[in-house]
């Protein structure tokens, strides 16, 4: 597969004050691919995505975004990106249409509020307010606002930290689906569940530093290949395959 480059980070660091929140980093992320920055709390993935999407400052290295640099063009990076807004707080009482209509405001773009939220399975919602959708269905809307602009790449900052099981695989299947229309997801987690289910490639980040960087696929091989053995035999279910099955994860809205 001859993947093309569309983000290139190169010897990336941050410093807050003394403390280096990201101590020179590098990785690329390919044209249509679904790239994962899995690490724990206080890793550094945020703030990483957040200066790849122009909203921080870096201390030193270099971000390439589709051939714009970072230091030189950061408002065409912006032209070409989808952030995920902050809808709550801001507008509880306005209709996801007009969220819609005011947000495509934003980005210049003429917007069908109803096609938009097809895209996300919440047509249904599209009179309903912002506070009044579940927390599946408030990640989904989010979704859609990064989408708003066609962007080549969006930017998922742990979209479903806080959902059950069937809102979390609903996710999936939409960050799948909107990968499979051409457009490239880098999305942060640290479920690694979730990376290896959805990643097409994961960035392993540990208190700022990548430790391992490959598909999940091969990270899993290479330790294999050391000889590691998992102790016990595994069930081929676990409790979260039985609440799905109990529940149906594709019928039941979340
Ligand atoms: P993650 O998203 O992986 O949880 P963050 O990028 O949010 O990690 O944070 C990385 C480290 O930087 C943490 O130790 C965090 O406390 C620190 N940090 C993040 N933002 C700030 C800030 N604005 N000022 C000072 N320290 C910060
Ligand atoms: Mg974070």
């Amino acid at each position: 597969m001859a993947a093309n480059t569309i983000i290139t980070v190169k010897n990336l660091t941050k410093k807050y004050g003394d403390f280096e929140a990201v101590k020179g980093i590098s990785f690329e992320v390919f044209e249509g691919e679904i790239f994962g920055l899995l690490g724990p709390n206080g890793a550094g993935k945020s703030t990483t995505l957040e200066i790849i999407e122009t909203l921080r400052e870096k201390t030193s290295g270099e971000v390439n975004v589709d051939g714009i640099d970072l230091d030189k063009k950061p408002d065409e990076i912006k032209k070409i990106i989808g952030v995920q807004l902050q809808t709550s707080g801001y507008y509880p009482g306005l209709k996801l249409t007009e969220l819609i209509d005011l947000f495509g405001g934003l980005y210049n773009e003429t917007v069908d509020p109803l096609k938009l939220l097809d895209t996300v399975n919440l047509r249904d919602k599209a009179k309903a307010k912002y506070k009044e959708l579940s927390g599946g269905q408030k990640q989904r809307f989010s979704i859609a606002t990064t989408l708003i602009n066609h962007p080549k790449i969006i930017f998922l900052d742990e979209p479903t930290t806080g959902l059950d099981p069937q809102a979390r695989r609903n996710l999936w299947d939409l960050i799948k689906d909107i990968r499979s229309k051409g457009t490239t997801v880098i999305i942060t987690t640290h479920y690694m569940d979730e990376a290896e289910v959805l990643c097409d490639r994961v960035a392993i980040i540990d208190s700022g530093k990548i430790i391992a960087l490959d598909t999940p696929d091969k990270l899993i091989d290479k330790l294999v290949e050391t000889g590691f053995e998992r102790p016990k035999e595994v069930k081929k279910a676990n409790l979260e395959d039985v609440f799905i099955n109990l529940t149906g994860h594709v019928l039941r809205e979340d």
